[in-house]
């Protein structure tokens, strides 16, 4: 392991004052299931580290019907499944906590690390997508928030700027007739990356029987998460019906540009896409016509 200082912030400000000072050799630690082995790797260097575990902002888990959930950047993703309102509300996000490595790794990792991580592959990404996930941000120049469609730039990089940090995100309240869902394909039961995700979320009519609006992203099948604005539009006023379904799916399929590797070939994953987003979406409307 490389040599570096540890500082246990205790405000938000002084994250901010460090980062500033050590620009690229600072590093943000929350739950460090992906810093620590990427440090031990030589994969990224760092001079200082900065936990931001003791601040009251990032650990904040906090529901209300106004603002929806405010969740900390360095929440881990147990107590998220281990809360039953927040279970009931937001499923996607829910089924995306449950996948992250095993129980082990979902006792430290956080959802914010997840993202800024930044791969194309995170498990997480796709379900706050689905879910209108904001980023609320504290850096130099003040407060700002990003849409978090917007926050992943390239593979590993993200929007933050120097001095930046992500605070927490905030994710809308769900209405009645809300569902949401995340599906990955991998090829082993657990312990293993994404070969395709897709997070999507539907709201419903007063009837349950057309959807007013849906959102739909994909993971592993692009240089960053993908958010597909176009397969979600493709439902929105439709009757549900399986023909609708498949023309989304079939959307999807089309934007989804991914690449062969050892998990498999690009062909194989333009295939998984069509077939998740149409179970995922199946999957969102029962939990819709449920909530
Ligand atoms: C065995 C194992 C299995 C895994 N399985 C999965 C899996 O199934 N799916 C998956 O998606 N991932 C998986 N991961 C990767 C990792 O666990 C997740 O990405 C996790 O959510 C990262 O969260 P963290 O809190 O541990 O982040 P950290 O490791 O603390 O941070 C990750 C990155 O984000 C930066 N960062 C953290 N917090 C902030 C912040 N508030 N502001 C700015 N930058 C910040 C860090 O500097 C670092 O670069 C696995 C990892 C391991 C070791």
């Amino acid at each position: 392991m490389q040599d570096f200082t540890y500082v246990t912030a205790e405000s938000v400000d002084e994250v901010i004052k460090l980062l500033a000072e050590k620009g690229d050799m600072a590093r943000v630690l929350s739950g460090g299931t992906d810093l620590l082995v990427a440090l031990r790797e030589g994969r990224r260097k760092a001079d200082l580290v900065v936990d931001v575990k003791r601040l009251k902002e990032t650990t904040e888990m906090s529901y209300d019907a106004q603002q929806g959930l405010t969740l900390g950047s360095a929440v881990p993703c147990y107590r998220m499944y281990d809360d039953q309102a927040l279970s009931k509300s937001y499923p996607g996000l829910i089924d995306a906590a449950g996948l992250i490595g095993g129980v082990q790794i979902q006792g430290r990792a956080s959802m914010g690390g997840n993202l800024c991580n930044a791969s194309p592959a995170a498990d997480s990404i796709p379900a706050l997508i689905a879910h209108s996930a904001i980023c609320n941000v504290a850096g130099p120049n003040g407060r700002r928030q990003i849409a978090v469609e917007d926050f992943c730039i390239a593979p590993g990089r993200n929007a933050l700027q120097n001095g930046e940090f992500l605070v927490s995100l905030q994710i809308p309240s769900p209405k009645a007739g809300f569902g949401a869902a995340y599906l990955r394909f991998i090829p082993r039961n657990e312990m293993d990356i994404a070969v395709v995700g897709v997070g999507v979320s539907v709201q419903l009519d007063e009837s349950r029987s057309k959807i007013v609006s849906a959102r739909i992203s994909l993971g592993a099948v692009a240089p960053k998460p993908l958010f597909v604005p176009a397969a979600g539009e493709a439902l929105a006023g439709k009757a549900i019906s399986d023909a609708v379904i498949e023309e989304a799916a079939r959307i999807a399929q089309a934007a989804a540009a991914p690449i062969t590797d050892m998990r498999g070939t690009a062909e194989y994953r333009k295939h998984l896409v069509a077939v998740l987003t149409r179970r995922a979406l199946q999957k969102a409307i029962e939990r819709a016509k449920a909530s």
